[in-house]
């Protein structure tokens, strides 16, 4: 039996053009009510945005124990947004944070993102683009946002919301002329179940990175997407099995032309990718656990009593992945329970709105098909609330 972890709604899922379509997203722990606190994941759309989801679908917050008759306005759910957590500065991410500043009611909200990226959001806020409603100072306005730096690429989980913790990771969005570009990844921890989802910001593949600077295409680039997948491997598919990323073009994008994103089959290139790492685990977990099987048994000979766990000591370096032969007819597919959401697909005027969505997804299927990942795909559109999904 699973229990929701998280509450997820898509204020806006688009990479542009469509400014009214653009990444944001509203996050809560699923045993909390809206009103104890949202994180706000990415700020391109927002309040406004939302009014208008609101007007089709007035009851997209409802809560089960509070019956279908919870409704709220964009202002209230807003007012109840204690953080923003960011990806990166680039506007499809940012644009209601700056435009909203101030207007948002309720407490002091903390800007939370990597010193890099609100370096960015500070150029935002410096009374040329925008009034300076950002600041440092705990003691400001509460009118003000509040800058908060997240360390990123260490192992500690930041906490956001008494429920709710992250841990950062950069990766490479392209180049400008300036140099390398970064986003984050983030892992958002549900602290009492220990259940994560993986949300990418926009992000360049580890392929394309490499042949743009000039090395072996194979190469696996020191910083880029290789150690994220590391990093998530341990944890699929029980503690993690939901993955927010972006492909922002269909698979006709030639690759000088992706800006630092990802394409369809850089996408499931870099899930097979993902998909060896939790092999190669699971290959090295079957050969430890038969060892450890007779280690215990040998034990127990000395120490009548004694009571071994193959697990180890420390709960938290326990992944509870059922290790199994890889090579055996049986074994399922790597990827197997692992759903992934794609996001910021752009969208083409020249066709109807969403079609671009379509393309890529149904792009996406099939490679992942004939990888025989065993994963499950999904594109999010605006309005759409997730939470069934992101189960524990
Ligand atoms: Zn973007
Ligand atoms: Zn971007």
């Amino acid at each position: 039996m699973t229990n929701p972890t998280f509450d997820l709604i898509v204020v806006g899922a688009g990479g542009g053009p469509d400014e009214c379509d653009i990444s944001a997203y509203l996050l809560k722990p699923s045993d909390a009510s809206w009103e104890d606190g949202i994180i706000g994941l990415e700020a391109g759309s927002g309040p406004g945005a939302l009014s208008r989801i609101l007007r089709a679908d007035p009851q997209l917050f409802r809560s089960e124990e509070e019956g279908p008759a919870t409704t709220y306005t964009a202002r209230q759910i807003y007012s109840f947004v204690t953080c923003f957590l960011v990806t990166h500065a680039h506007l499809d991410h940012i644009s209601s944070l700056v435009l909203s500043a101030g207007s948002l009611g309720g407490g002091r909200k903390r800007i939370c993102a990597t010193s890099a990226v609100l370096k960015d959001i500070e150029t935002a806020f410096s009374n040329r683009l925008w009034p300076n409603l950002a600041s440092w100072d705990k003691d400001d306005s509460p009118q003000k946002y509040l800058y908060t730096s997240l360390q990123a690429d260490s192992t500690n989980y930041n906490p956001l919301l008494p429920q709710i913790s992250v841990r950062p990771m950069t990766i490479s969005h392209g180049c400008n002329n300036q140099g390398e570009y970064d986003s984050t990844a983030f892992f958002l921890k549900h602290n009492k179940t220990g259940s994560e989802f993986l949300f990418f910001g926009d992000v360049e593949s580890d392929v394309v990175s490499s042949s743009r600077r000039g090395g072996e295409v194979a190469e696996r680039v020191v910083g880029g997407l290789g150690k994220v997948w590391k990093v998530c491997a341990p944890k699929i598919p029980l503690v993690l099995s939901a993955i927010f990323i972006e492909c922002s073009w269909a698979q006709d994008r030639p690759d000088a032309l992706l800006f630092g994103h990802l394409k369809p089959e850089h996408l499931v290139n870099e899930l097979k990718v993902l998909a060896e790492e939790v092999t190669a685990l699971r290959r090295s977990r079957a050969s430890s656990g038969a060892r450890a099987v007779q280690q215990p048994a040998r034990k127990k000979r000395r120490k009548i009593n004694g009571v071994h766990d193959i697990r180890g000591a420390d709960p938290h370096h326990y992944t509870p992945l059922a290790p199994f032969p890889p090579s055996s007819s049986t074994s399922p597919p790597p990827l197997a329970g692992v759903r992934i959401f794609i996001t910021h697909c752009k969208e083409d005027f020249k066709r109807h709105l969403g079609a671009n969505r379509e393309i890529i997804l149904s792009q996406v299927k099939a490679l992942v098909e004939a990888a025989g990942l065993g994963v499950e795909v999904h594109a999010v559109k605006q309005g759409e609330r997730i939470g069934n999904v992101l189960t524990h």
